[in-house]
């Protein structure tokens, strides 16, 4: 059977992966880490959260805490849905996007990328279709691959993915006689496109899916991270039994502690702890109390407000780079979160390009990466977060060159 190793006829177990790993292969932005860490690269390619950001006493006091009044409980194994006081503080959390919940119904993850595996892991069989947005963020298309579930992504505009298409892409697949399962949306501060779901989409989103009877899987890291006034509440704001709403406190907080969440209507949710447990057993409860304490004792939305501000700099220095830089070209102007998502001329090839970029000292991430379908050529993720304003205008202005250049090829 092919797998991981297709064609890789140096490792001995070729043939013996199972079918579900032939879409594992090595993703893109994976493979450029290694490139992009040197440190005369400028990068713009990765997504990391720029933890310097947040006081590391913040993170020393609630350990230390921790440890000399509830030391043998955060070292010991714990409910495989989530510590309570955890879930409990999670709830005010999701609360600033209007989202009312039960402690009940939040189940704690390894980060919101394992509730992703295990949303999947729970309701796609082979051949069953994801509906997702065009472009998608690049790990769920590898969780959905390696469940051999099919995405099918539905165009976007400034405003979000459009209803219209989503329906019309429904009535196709439905004809096709293919079995839709989930509604796969990043609607804030999309990643990769920067681009925000209206209000109105939203409801319409949500009516679609319920008429389809499609389970909407609304993964939102970035919501509470805007520049220029709040967006739009959150899709379960409204929608209870037709979301399961995933979180993190990768961005809000550090990615480091793995620590994210699912809020899930009540039948999803007995499901998806007995998978956590499958997993995991029980989700970190030394870093699950360690962030507990870190809300229960820091002005923890002060904090935000302080990445809000380092980030806003940063796409700040990015627009201003790429509107002298780059005048003839086009991009989206994310209100939050991390990303632009920049249109090439037809002729340049962002993935071609990219080895003659790292040898101009810039990174990113060539559009092919988000998408299922091989879409995505003439476009790259440029991300803001990480790099100071400094180096982003640097990396913009190596980038412009190295555009020229293609152009000129
Ligand atoms: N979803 C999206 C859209 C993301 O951008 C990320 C992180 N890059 C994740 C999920 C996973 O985040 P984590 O596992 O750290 O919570």
């Amino acid at each position: 059977m092919a797998g991981l190793s297709e064609g890789n006829n140096l490792d001995p177990w070729y043939g013996h992966y199972a079918a579900r790993t032939t879409g594992l292969s090595a993703s893109e932005v994976r493979a450029l880490f290694a490139v992009a860490s040197r440190p005369e690269v400028v990068s713009l390619a990765g997504g990391m959260p720029f933890v310097s950001a947040l006081p590391t006493e913040l993170v020393t006091s609630a350990i230390d805490r921790l440890m000399r009044e509830r030391g043998p409980v955060a070292l010991q194994y714990g409910s495989g849905q989530g510590a309570p006081e955890l879930r409990e503080q999670i709830l005010d959390v999701m609360a600033l996007e209007g989202i009312r919940g039960s402690v009940d119904d939040v189940v704690v993850t390894t980060g919101s990328q394992h509730a992703l595996e295990l949303i999947a892991k729970l309701f796609l069989d082979p051949g069953d279709v994801v509906l997702a947005e065009g472009p998608s963020y690049v790990t769920a298309l590898v969780v959905f691959r390696s469940f051999q579930a099919e995405v099918s992504h539905v165009p976007m505009d400034e405003h979000g993915l459009i209803p219209a298409a989503l329906r019309e892409r429904i009535a196709a697949l439905k004809a096709a006689g293919k079995r839709l399962k989930l509604l796969y949306t990043v609607p804030t501060f999309n990643n990769p496109a920067g681009v925000t779901l209206s209000w109105e989409r939203r409801l319409e989103l949500l009516e679609i899916a319920r008429e389809n009877d499609i389970l909407v899987l609304e993964d939102n890291p970035y919501g509470l991270l805007y520049f220029d006034g709040p967006p739009p509440h959150a899709m379960r704001s409204v929608e209870k039994d037709g979301v399961v709403y995933l979180g993190t406190f990768s961005k809000t907080l550090a990615p480091g502690f793995r620590v994210g969440w699912a809020l899930a209507p009540h039948a999803i949710r007995e499901k998806l702890i007995l998978a956590n447990e499958a997993a995991v057993l029980s989700p970190s409860s030394f870093t699950q109390l360690v962030i507990s304490e870190y809300l229960s004792s820091a002005d923890w939305r002060a904090q935000i407000d302080t990445f809000r501000g380092v980030y806003r700099e940063r796409r700040d220095a990015m627009l201003s780079a790429l509107a002298e830089y780059l005048p003839k070209l086009s991009w989206t102007i994310p209100n939050g979160g991390f990303y632009v998502w920049l249109n090439l001329p037809e002729q340049v090839d962002a993935k071609s390009m990219l080895p003659r970029a790292v040898k101009q000292l810039v990174a990113y991430t060539p559009g092919t990466a988000f998408y299922a379908d091989g879409n995505g050529r003439n476009n790259i993720r440029l991300s803001f977060c990480y790099p100071t304003p400094e180096f982003i205008r640097e990396g913009i202005r190596r980038l412009s060159s190295v555009i020229t250049g293609e152009l000129e090829l």
